[in-house]
């Protein structure tokens, strides 16, 4: 493929921050992409804008791209070796739109034989960093998944219903409705009183469709630890104390996946509660990995944990993310890809996870950010004809 123009330009995210789009034109198509941010990044993270997002755009809109000859995924590093110091946002977006330039559906252009799409992981209710003022629950994400749903299309509805069946009971309760940046309910209840309200949930969810979800948390434990101890509203914990509550809530409320349970440098923490829960629950490393291949290595040799996140602005470069990627397999390890919480219209992600055959995607379940998302793995999926 030969790319024939490059044209950048600044928009805004969810979150209404500045972010960069990029559309490019090749002999076999035209393709255009924009890359998200998060709130609760990684400290090892690759930065998302080294320069202001204007800037960033200027210098690509600078660049004599013509002529410039990709014929394989390995051929993307022409294009970081030209803008990786812009900063990891500026090459995503630009990787996926070269990707879809190919003129084909991208994940065809990575692989057109995958038979299977990524099952989601739904963000209900949530607090964190995700959600300003108030005095709302310090844990980031509770999700909703399933193992027993017959297609896509079912699991999005009933994630949808669930979100829904939430909205009730609040109102129910004269609650007033405020939403994180992902679109899940922000609740100022304690952890233990919004598990207690998610297993009500799933029996009316179960009693309503037949299909029984599972419980899942990402604690994003970093956004709460000082240095010394996890700060909740509430308490005080210790690294051996919030090790022992996190497994009592395993245990209590038999969750399935739990993400970045502790903060970002405790990697021998994460390998006792593998140790420990490993065998029923995904324990998730997101921020302790940042989709890096050397805190992959430290993870593995240190048995930290059976299941990671993959974000590809949190690596910098998708021949980054695929290098991650191959490795965690390699190990055996679950994979699941997921959006920023400042999201874009763009829906690559849902691409990238099929075409490198991810089984889950974290995209969130309310809202026309993680909508065209979800869009996007049904329309894909009933492509494939794929059942679960
Ligand atoms: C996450 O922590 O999984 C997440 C999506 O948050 P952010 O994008 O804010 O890092
Ligand atoms: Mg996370």
């Amino acid at each position: 493929m030969i790319i024939k123009k490059v044209k950048a330009k600044v928009i805004s995210n969810s979150r209404g921050e500045d972010t960069i789009k990029v559309q490019v034109k090749s002999d076999l198509g035209k393709g255009e992409a924009s890359a998200p941010s998060g709130a609760s990044k990684g400290k090892h993270e690759v930065k998302d804008f080294n320069f202001n997002v204007k800037e960033c755009v200027d210098k690509i809109n600078k660049i004599d791209w013509r002529d410039m000859e990709i014929n394989s995924f390995d051929d993307l590093k022409l294009i970081e070796d030209k803008i990786e110091s812009l900063g990891a946002n500026s090459v995503i977006a630009m990787e996926y739109a070269v990707l879809k330039a190919f003129g084909k559906q991208l994940w065809k252009t990575l692989d057109p034989n995958v038979k299977v799409v990524s099952r989601p992981l739904g963000n209900v209710i949530g607090g964190g960093v995700h959600v300003k003022g108030g005095n709302f629950c310090e844990f980031q994400e509770f999700l909703l998944f399933s193992d027993n749903a017959k297609n896509v299309d079912d699991l999005v509805k009933i994630n949808d219903l669930a979100h829904n069946y939430i909205k009730k009971h609040l109102k129910n309760m004269d609650l007033e409705l405020k939403m994180t940046d992902e679109g899940a309910w922000a609740l100022e209840f304690s952890v233990e009183e919004i598990l207690d309200l998610l297993k009500k949930i799933v029996k009316e969810v179960l009693d309503e469709t037949g299909v029984d979800l599972r419980l899942g948390i990402d604690v994003a434990a970093n956004s709460f630890w000082d240095g010394k101890n996890y700060v909740y509203r509430d308490k005080k914990l210790d690294s051996l104390n919030q090790l022992e509550y996190i497994g009592s809530l395993i245990e209590k409320y038999d969750l399935r996946y739990l993400e970045d349970p502790l903060h970002e440098e405790d990697f021998s923490g994460f390998a006792m509660l593998n140790e420990n829960f490993g065998k029923k629950c995904m324990i998730t490393g997101d921020d302790l990995i940042v989709t890096n291949v050397k805190r992959l290595e430290k993870a593995i040799e240190m048995k930290s944990i059976n299941a990671m996140i993959v974000k590809p602005n949190q690596n910098g470069s998708l021949l980054g993310f695929k290098e991650v990627v191959e490795l965690a397999k390699k190990e055996k390890l679950k994979l699941i890809i997921s959006h920023r919480s400042g999201e874009t219209l763009d829906d690559s992600l849902v691409d990238l996870g099929v075409g490198f055959k991810i089984p889950l995607i974290k995209c969130g379940v309310y809202g026309k950010e993680r909508k065209v998302k979800l869009d996007r793995l049904r329309k894909i999926s009933k492509e494939m004809k794929y059942e679960l």
